[in-house]
Parts: C-alpha cells; structure tokens; sequence
C-alpha cells in the first residue's frame, strides 16, 4: 500500500531523536524537555485517591467541570480574567493537543499561519496537516525578539492566524507588553486568530510578569489559549492540558476535539481538581527553576560554551564557537555519543534547517544531573 503522505517533508521529532540516541549511549539527557525529579506527591496521592474511589469511566466531553471552575478561579486569581467554565475552557490531553485542535478548528486549505523559527516543532506538521501554509518570521538572533515590522510584512489577505509562544521553546525568550501592543496594532480591524501556547506560563524568571493573553480581553476575543499541567506540576508524562476560548470559537474547538480524544482521563482530571486551589504549588515553581538556571549556567562557565540568556521555559540555548565549527546536528550527536550529554540542535526548529551553531540544553533536572552533565562537557 502506497500512503500520499500528508506530511512527505517530515522525520520522526527531534526529541524523540535524541532521547532514543540519549538512551542508546547511556548519555546525561539535557534533550528533551521533561524534569527528572519526582512530581508533587500530594497530587500524585489524589489522583490515586481518584483511581480507588472509583473515578475511572468517561469524564464530560469538555472536562470534568470542577476542574474547569478551579481553572477558572485561577485565571480570574492570575490574569483578572472572567472565563466562563461552562463554554469557554476544554481540558485536553496535553497542549500539543491543543494547539493542534485549535489550528484543526480554524484552518481550511490554502490558508497561511505566521509562526516565528526557531519554532516548537509540531506547528508547522499540525498547519500543513490541515492543507495550510506556515509562513515563517525569524526572530533576531541571538536575543530572539519578534521583529514586527517582518510580521507585518508577512500579512496577506490569506493570513489566518499567528501563533505566538512565551515563554519561548527553545530559546527561553518571553514577549513584552510592547510585543502585545504590537500584536494588537496588528490583528485590530482583521480576522486574525492568536493561538498563544502558554504552556510555560509559571516558568518565568527574574520577576518578570508573564504576559498572557488572558490579560488582553480585546486579544482574547481572537484566542485560543493553550496551557499544560504536565508543565506546571513536573508530570509531562501525563499529557494533561487545556484550551481557553471565548464561547463561539470553543463551540467549534469541541467540535473537532470530541471525535479525536473524545475526552481525557478521569482520575487525572479529579486529582487535578483537588489540587489547584494550592496557589503556592505553581507560585513557587518560577523560583525553584530559576535556581536550576542558575546554578546550570554557573556550572556551563566551566565549559568553552557561551550560554545566552534565558527568561523563561525549562531551556537555555548555548553557542560553541571556541569549542568547533561542526554544524549544531552534527555536534549535538558527537556529544551524545562521544562525550555522553544529548541536548537539542536548534536548527531542528527551522523549517530551513538554519544553523546558527546553538544547542538547546533543558535545566530543569536535578541538581546531580546538571552537575554530571558539565563534569562530561567541560571536557570538550
Ligand atoms: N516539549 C518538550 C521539549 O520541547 C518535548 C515534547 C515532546 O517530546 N513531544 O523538549
């Protein structure tokens, strides 16, 4: 049988890539984004609390609802703004899911997203899965802020959505109230949707207010809004995450998500449900993983890498030019294999590959396995 692939220009994900490779040659894997500490226990227990008090059959289409309205309480707590749980918030199994849905709810063939490269991987699969074009800006190297003259610019009358992400995957960059302004000047007046993954939301460093489109009513008429307990509560593995939309764009959002995962898993949902009043369980994460990018680049000043700065997410990237002029592929899998750390090449989040010769490596580990990792780079 011969598949007309939907995707003919796509591999198999880049972190996927790496953590095979990682595993493969016993590498410190600084890859993939996930923690390698336990998660909260207190949640851990509540959803098993969940599982023995028999929550363990199909939960509403939407979510469980007081998982919604714990939501919804958090987000008029964080952002001021008034989410109607009923109509305007779908629990979903993880934000990749969701910005998926999103882009699947808006897109019709031949329409163009605006997705700023270095992009998190599954936009631009998930935009021409759907028969629509990514039309890439880049952000400018090496800070990678948004050039908005370029976005303009890259405005036609076909222009469907932007998706914007801060915290920023890979880089660690966050937008600015400037950068809303900027948004807002240009999606006034137009049929723009936003989809806005904010899956880093409590992973914002140096005191820096995490600016969420949930802060922009005007913005949030013309969003979907993704988040990730997985991210928030160091259990990525549980693909748990949501979407906020005002009630006619999640109207349609369920449409398309009922007869994909239909619904997400019970227990989880009921555990989660339980824990969210606990405001300092994801108040305090900034800090704790602000320590961990600390400590990580006072270790990396030890190696030959030059680290840039990173203000929000669970990455920091690094640039290597005292250390080789391989390409960032190249090094990133030498270094699995022969030095034993596997981290991200950047150029992976290019649809043209481009090679800026920077490494994304993941700080959010425990503190042993930072230090294992710098042992083996600075060896190099
Ligand atoms: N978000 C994670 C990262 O950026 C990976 C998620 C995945 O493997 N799909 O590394």
């Amino acid at each position: 049988m011969i598949i007309d692939s939907k995707l003919p220009n796509v591999g198999t994900t880049i972190f996927t890539v790496m953590s095979t490779l990682a595993a493969e040659y016993e590498a410190v894997n600084l890859g993939q984004g996930f923690p390698d500490f336990p998660m909260n226990e207190e949640l851990a227990g509540l959803v098993r609390d969940a599982v023995s008090q028999h929550y363990n059959q199909y939960a509403p289409m939407p979510g469980w609802m007081p998982l919604r309205e714990a939501i919804a309480e958090k987000i008029a707590f964080l952002y001021g703004a008034g989410v109607n749980p009923d109509t305007e918030i779908t629990i979903t199994p993880g934000g990749t899911y969701a910005i998926y849905s999103a882009l699947t709810t808006i897109l019709q063939p031949g329409d163009e997203v605006i997705v700023f490269e270095p992009a998190y991987d599954s936009y631009i699969p998930n935009i021409e899965a759907n028969g629509a074009k990514a039309v890439t800006v880049n952000l400018v190297f090496p800070d990678y802020h948004i050039n908005w003259e370029a976005v303009k610019n890259a405005i036609t009358p076909k222009t469907k959505a932007i998706i914007i992400n801060s915290p920023h995957n890979p880089t660690g960059s966050v937008i600015s109230q400037k950068d809303i302004i900027e948004l807002r000047k240009i999606t006034e007046g137009t049929n723009i949707f936003i989809i806005s993954d904010e899956v880093y939301e409590h992973l914002i460093f140096d005191d820096i207010q995490h600016q969420s489109i949930l802060r922009y009513p005007d913005l949030l008429q013309r969003s979907f809004v993704c988040f990730s307990f997985g991210k928030t509560y160091s259990c990525t593995g549980w693909k748990m995450g949501y979407c906020v939309a005002p009630t006619p764009l999640m109207k349609e959002f369920r449409k398309v998500h009922q007869f994909n995962c239909f619904s997400c898993h019970t227990p989880s949902q009921v555990g989660l449900a339980n824990f969210l009043h606990n405001k300092d369980a994801y108040l305090s994460l900034s800090a704790f993983m602000q320590q961990k990018r600390d400590y990580f680049v006072q270790l990396m000043e030890q190696t030959r890498f030059s680290m840039q700065h990173s203000s929000g997410s669970y990455f920091i990237c690094g640039t290597y030019e005292r250390i080789s002029d391989e390409s960032d592929k190249d090094l990133a899998i030498r270094l699995t294999k022969e030095v034993g750390v596997a981290t991200i090449p950047v150029s992976a989040f290019y649809q043209n590959a481009k090679d800026d010769k920077v490494l994304r490596f993941c700080f959010a580990k425990k503190k042993e396995t930072l230090e294992a990792a710098v042992e083996k780079l600075v060896k190099i």
